[in-house]
């Protein structure tokens, strides 16, 4: 009988050359990460502390934090802390506040953590190397115990190969992290065409989709901003009608903190590295749709970070980030993951 491999969350393992720390720039705590689901035990505790704080949202076909007309969340204080956090500390916080903007991938050498990058404070400015032990409280369950988001013992390389283990997996992977360390472009890292051919549905279909789920909401503004530039792309007659920037204000917040900008293509290797390293795609698809993807949605970072660039006179590093902010947010959303499905190489 083959052996069978094992996933461990011990011992903690940060992606050399991951920076983060929390400075508080309250992006998170706005309608931008979805503020939920809660469980339903979550929902309980936040009603008792306040009736008005959370319940169902028929929208999202789940329990939510609700949030006030601006965005924020109810708990959400003037000053940008968490009243939860404030009055109890940060363990009475539900599970996805606690975390984010950090992720636990159980492999077999040990616990990957991971990092979103729609976060000033993980994408802007210097910052600290991320320490994987300062990060444990954030990824523990009620038990103290590290809680993994995924287990990947093993990697399909194509969709319709076996996959393979672990450690070959490993050798593939340092050589990318490797190449995008050294300031190899991302796109060539990848080595994957964007805009690759959909099954039963065309991009511009896809766009028009996109562009439709406009809703009021800053989520509905990054997934119109991703239509509106995937039209541009396709069609070089297309005038881009994209809407604005409702994060703009927790960017503003980080560049004043930090006052110096990064290099464009920087902040774009940083984050496909970490799409590598949390390895997202590792249980319902293949490396090849994945880079195919990622290709995809780097180009249409690149658009949108060029756009903000040129309208709104906002520095190059600075663009590049809050257009991360615009595809990260597309990539985790059912829209993407219906679209990858259709992804035919
Ligand atoms: S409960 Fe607190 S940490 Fe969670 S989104 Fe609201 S303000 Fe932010």
């Amino acid at each position: 009988m083959a052996k069978k491999t094992r996933t461990q969350v011990r011992p903690l393992i940060a992606r050399p050359g991951a920076q983060y720390t929390c400075f508080g720039d309250g992006l998170c705590c706005t309608d931008i990460h979805g503020l939920g689901p809660l469980t339903k035990k979550e929902l309980v505790q936040v009603r008792k502390r306040d009736s008005r704080g959370a319940g169902w949202d028929e929208d999202f076909e789940e329990r939510m934090l609700r949030t006030a007309p601006d965005g924020g969340c109810h708990f959400l204080l003037p000053d940008l802390r968490c009243r939860i956090h404030a009055e109890t500390g940060p363990e009475a916080k539900p599970d996805g506040c606690r975390r984010f903007p950090l992720g636990l991938v159980a492999t077999p050498e040990g616990g990957r953590v991971t990092t979103h990058h729609r976060c000033p404070c993980r994408t802007m400015g210097a910052r600290p190397d991320l320490d994987p032990e300062a990060a444990l409280p954030s990824l523990v369950n009620r038990a103290g115990r590290p809680k993994a988001d995924a287990r990947v013992d093993k990697i399909r390389l194509e969709r319709k190969a076996k996959r393979v283990p672990f450690e070959e997996w490993r050798a593939i992977e340092g050589r990318m992290l490797d190449a995008l360390a050294a300031g190899t472009e991302p796109e060539r890292v990848l080595d994957a065409d964007p805009f690759p051919r959909l099954k039963g549905s065309s991009w511009e279909d896809q766009a028009d989709e996109f562009v439709a789920a406009t809703d009021g909401t800053s989520f509905g503004v990054a997934i119109a901003t991703f239509g509106e530039m995937v039209r541009s792309l396709l069609d070089p007659e297309h005038r881009y009608r994209g809407p604005g920037r409702p994060w703009a204000s927790a960017y503003d917040r980080a560049e004043a903190r930090e006052g110096e900008d990064r290099p464009e293509d920087e902040v774009f290797a940083d984050w496909i590295a970490d799409e590598i390293w949390s390895l997202g795609f590792a249980e319902d698809s293949s490396f090849d749709v994945c880079r195919a993807e990622l290709a995809t949605r780097l180009a249409v970072a690149r658009a949108v970070a060029r756009h903000y660039r040129e309208t709104w006179g906002i520095a190059p590093g600075r663009s590049a980030a809050e257009a991360l902010t615009v595809v990260e947010l597309v990539g985790d959303s059912e829209f993407w993951s219906e679209l990858v499905e259709r992804i035919r190489l």
